[in-house]
């Protein structure tokens, strides 16, 4: 014999009925099988609502009765052509519903027991029609009322089992039953006294395992509309997987962590009789599902699986007056499992100073008060303080019976939560080491259970989500790359990027959903008018793991942003400069936020667009070397006008056709006058250890005054030509000599200094071409050759790449 329980999705609509039908009509050609039905879904919470609003005098519960009328009407003319006799017992069932509402709302009182009288209705009636809609097939099953069999002692909406009644009412009828198809209604029961009891909610998968157990079957099927006990619950973490093979104390941990998907009272009577239990799908019947039996997986992941529960109240008990004095905490439990308070969790420090307590909130404010009158003289004299309730909080538990042979995991599951901004508000470790649980706020669960699950179960695969501000040339340019090398990341170093929010000048939006990089544009043109600090907090709100915000514009205000998003844990990947070459209180600010929060703050594109030049830096500075002089040629636009002038021609031209042909900022003034550059070094001067401003920074202008005090563009050009002959004296001065002229930016002995040099055939700067970019970096231990870094330093492409390496980067945090 076989004991099979379909939950409410698998008899909550027509077509799952019928493939019910056909997985028990299959089994039942080799044995015998007993199928116990949970309600129709959705159901036993509609039939609770109607009994609230009839007992608070609210006529509205007649619709509600009105929905579970039809619903259960229309299952049985579909599923049974109307048969008469159905029908006539269906509207039996449904008038016997009404008179109890009916009694509710003249008494106005919902007592435990009517609770139980009302819930139990929807196993009743599902029950009945499944049953006649295996007659109507032509398969012939027998309807039994488990309240007939199942008995309980009177604690309504929780009994507890009279096992050995029970036993032996199950065993004697179905020796007795000539049945191939026996349908029971699960969850319900009765009393001594025939009262309708039922089993707590989610009840139907324990009728089924004191049936097996009863029966002593060989195996126990729970159908329902996932394909097994998952790893974490799949609604909320889509990675989750059916877990193969789990032991009957590790099911019991997770689902007792909230794993909903089986009873946590189930599992005892298939462990006593050593029955394994299968956790099967109804929409998916060949998928394997779980087996939940004896064996304890010697290999493998020590870890199961995560699990969950929501609405918990923490409620912290201290004082001066609780150290060294016993039996408080004896005093304290007392009093809870008198008042039926449930327990979920507990943690004293050992300084005895106070006992914190994980409670469901709606236990919260009864547990409150029973401690408060427990210890009303304690807290009369201050040896005790007012019991602290903290609410909106949840437990996440890790749960894995071989955890307690494997070091590191509770280490690695809190820098998980703590490195994506998730606080703890207390933890407990069952001594048996099956499971290591925290509270954290309710609002962080998802994030949570998802980036435990990626660090415990996904190897070493990690999301990264991108929220994008300033998405012209170079951002729509990184959103192409992401988009084309986005299998290659998921393939080769187990990356998954999504991009989670867009904006530009104009629009912005933030998605739950990464955004399609396919039409993009026209997603972001349709998002709402683009705010600064409202992006900012939809992407915190949206709190999702591993956040960055990469920043793209050269706008002041963008910058001074950064600090919120570090305090949330967000990285900052930047091409702006501003932050980086601001002030250095505001610079080393960001720099320690970022290691407080485990946040990095990226800006290697501030130097040199996408070449390695700060990461060569960071890493030699790391690995112990010292700075000891910086040359370099930094600067795009200031390389395109002196490659492009020779003695002859005019200055004026040059810079012309440099801003025309998009090589200089709009205002000429910012690229000649030194003023990018210098905070190019300055940033490398900061990155070198050096705590300096920009004023610091030595800047000889090669301008003349009469360029550098012009009042707006127009002039500053007029002024270029008046001073012809000072840029020509500088070019022919240089050729004369055999020479070029090279705009330098350079650290030496701890001064930094920018200016035009002239240099010859000898220097590394002499053939530099284009608008390619230098670094030469004497150190320590390259005290006479410098590491060199050259290549292209500006343009689209490589600064959009640039961008790109600083996300890459960001996986190994
Ligand atoms: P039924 O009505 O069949 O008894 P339930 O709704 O009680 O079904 O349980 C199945 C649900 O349990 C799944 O749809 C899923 O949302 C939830 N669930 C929570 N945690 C897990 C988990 N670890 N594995 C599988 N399902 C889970
Ligand atoms: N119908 C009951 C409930 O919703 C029992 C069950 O589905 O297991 O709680
Ligand atoms: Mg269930």
């Amino acid at each position: 014999m076989r004991v099979l329980k379909f939950g409410g999705t698998s008899v909550g609509s027509v077509e799952n009925i019928e493939k019910v039908i056909a997985i028990v009509a299959n089994q039942s050609k080799l044995q015998p099988v007993a199928v116990v039905v949970s309600a129709v879904g959705g159901i036993t919470d509609l039939l609770l609502k109607a009994g609230t609003l009839a007992a608070q005098k609210d006529e509205a519960y007649k619709d509600v009765f009105q929905e579970i009328h039809q619903k259960h009407t229309a299952f049985a003319k579909a599923l049974t052509a109307t048969d008469t006799l159905v029908t006539a017992d269906i509207g039996q069932l449904m008038s016997h519903l009404d008179d109890l509402l009916n009694g509710i709302f003249l008494i106005n009182e919902l007592s435990p027991k009517t609770l139980d009288k009302l819930a139990a209705f929807g196993e009743l009636t599902s029950s009945r029609i499944i049953t006649a809609a295996f007659n109507h097939k032509g398969i012939e099953a027998k309807l039994k009322d488990s309240r007939t069999l199942i008995k309980t002692d009177a604690q309504h909406t929780k009994a507890s089992v009279l096992y050995a009644e029970t036993n032996q009412n199950i065993t004697s009828y179905f020796a007795e039953s000539k049945s191939k198809i026996t349908i029971l209604g699960g969850f319900i029961a009765s009393t001594r006294d025939g009262e309708t009891s039922t089993l707590g909610r989610g009840g139907s998968d324990f009728t089924a395992a004191i049936l097996a157990a009863a029966l002593n079957v060989d195996q126990l099927e729970i159908w329902t509309d996932v394909s097994g006990m998952f790893s974490a619950n799949p609604k909320l973490v889509k990675q989750a997987k059916p877990i193969n093979d789990i032991s009957y104390h590790e099911a019991m941990e997770l689902s007792h962590f909230g794993a909903k998907v089986l009873y946590p009272p189930t599992i005892v009577p298939a462990l006593s009789k050593n029955i394994p239990i299968y956790i099967k799908n109804t929409m998916a019947p060949e998928e394997a599902g779980t087996r939940i039996g004896q064996q304890e997986q010697a290999n493998g992941n020590p870890i199961k699986g995560i699990s969950h529960i929501s609405d918990i109240a923490l409620l912290t008990l201290e004082g001066a007056g609780m150290v060294g004095t016993s039996g408080i905490s004896k005093r304290l439990f007392e009093v809870l499992s008198q008042q039926q308070v449930n327990i979920i969790l507990i943690t004293q420090a050992s300084s005895e100073h106070s006992i914190c307590i994980g409670v469901m909130e709606a236990d919260a404010l009864r547990a409150k008060t029973a401690i408060e009158t427990e210890f009303a003289y304690e807290l009369s004299l201050h040896r005790i303080d007012p019991v602290i309730v903290e609410t909106e909080l949840a437990v996440i538990a890790l749960v894995g019976e071989s955890m307690k042979s494997h070091q590191g995991i509770s280490g690695k599951m809190f820098s998980t939560l703590g490195k994506n901004n998730v606080n703890i508000r207390a933890i407990a470790q069952g001594a048996s080491e099956k499971n290591i649980s925290a509270v954290i706020a309710e609002k962080d669960v998802k994030k949570a259970l998802n980036s435990l699950h990626e660090v415990f179960f996904e190897g070493n695969r990690k999301q990264i989500n991108l929220f994008i501000m300033g998405v012209g040339n170079v951002g729509g340019r990184l959103l192409a790359q992401i988009k084309q090398q986005r299998k290659f990341l998921r393939d080769n170093l187990n990356l998954n990027l999504r991009v989670m929010g867009l904006s530009n000048s104009r629009t912005m939006l933030v998605s739950k959903e990464p955004i399609d990089l396919d039409n993009w544009e026209s997603q972001l043109a349709g998002g709402e008018d683009a705010d600064i600090l409202r992006f900012r907090e939809s992407v915190i709100a949206l709190n999702q793991r591993n956040s960055v915000f990469v920043d793209i514009t050269a706008n002041e205000p963008v910058a001074m942003a950064y600090e919120e998003y570090m305090r949330n844990s967000i990285s900052v990947v930047a091409c702006n400069k501003i932050a980086a070459a601001g002030s250095y209180a505001y610079y080393s600010n960001l720099k320690r936020l970022s290691r407080k929060y485990n946040a990095p703050f990226m800006f290697e594109t501030n130097v040199g667009a996408g070449l390695p030049i700060i990461d060569t830096l960071q890493n030699l500075i790391a690995s112990g070397d010292r700075i000891v002089k910086i040359q370099a040629v930094l600067s795009g636009s200031l390389n395109f006008v002196f490659n492009n002038f020779r003695s002859g021609d005019s200055f004026y031209d040059v810079v012309q056709q440099a801003k025309d042909e998009g090589y200089t900022e709009p205002d000429p003034r910012i690229d000649l006058s030194g003023v990018d550059v210098a905070r190019k070094i300055l940033i490398l001067a900061r990155e070198s250890g050096q705590a300096i401003e920009l004023d610091d920074i030595v800047n000889t202008p090669f301008l003349t005054k009469n360029n550098l005090e012009s009042t707006d563009v127009p002039h500053f050009f007029e002024t270029l030509k008046e001073d012809a002959s000072h840029f020509e004296k500088l070019v022919s001065d240089a050729s004369s000599k055999g020479e070029r002229l090279k705009y330098v930016a350079q650290l030496d002995n701890g001064k930094s200094s920018v200016g035009l040099q002239s240099v010859g055939p000898d220097s590394p700067f002499y053939n530099l071409e284009g608008s390619d970019n230098i670094v030469l970096f004497y150190t320590e231990r390259y005290p006479e050759q410098p590491l060199i870094v050259k290549g292209a330093g500006a343009g689209g492409d490589v600064t959009a790449s640039g961008l790109f390496s600083d996300i890459i980067r960001l996986r190994q945090d």
